[in-house]
């Protein structure tokens, strides 16, 4: 996979100011307000940052979370974790492999039959419905 590399600038200007706080530094975006958390309709989940496929709808599941919740991505390498202690927790964060945009977090405790529950802010995705 080609990697994408840009400067903060850069991505500043592409951005909206609510993407490049969640997506470059890491921010969070409320429980319960993001625009896909409900959303069941059958498609792809992108990045909103580069456009790589992330995630199916068929791994996404309600997990109560307020956050958008999958499963499994969409291929192993369409996302990369990293050890993440910030904010006192010990946790694992998730981004896009190709532009290293921050997506959200994974736990050890979602359904089967991965266990996974990655916890995806729905400001970091775009959804793509199948036609
Ligand atoms: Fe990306």
């Amino acid at each position: 996979m080609e990697k994408i590399q840009k400067t903060e600038d850069e991505w500043r200007e592409e951005l909206t100011p609510e993407q490049y706080y969640i997506l470059r530094q890491k921010g969070t975006e409320p429980a319960f307000s993001g625009a896909l958390y409900r959303n069941h309709e059958k498609g792809s989940y992108h990045c909103a940052a580069c456009g790589a496929l992330l995630f199916q709808s068929d791994a996404k599941f309600e997990s109560g979370s307020g956050w958008p919740s999958f499963w499994n991505p969409a291929e192993n390498d369409a996302v990369a974790t990293h050890e993440d202690e910030s904010f006192g927790m010990r946790r694992i964060e998730v981004t896009c492999a190709r532009c290293g945009g921050h997506l959200g977090h994974v736990f050890p405790d979602g359904p089967r039959p991965t266990g996974l529950r990655y916890c995806i802010n729905s400001t970091s995705l775009k959804f793509a419905k199948e036609e």
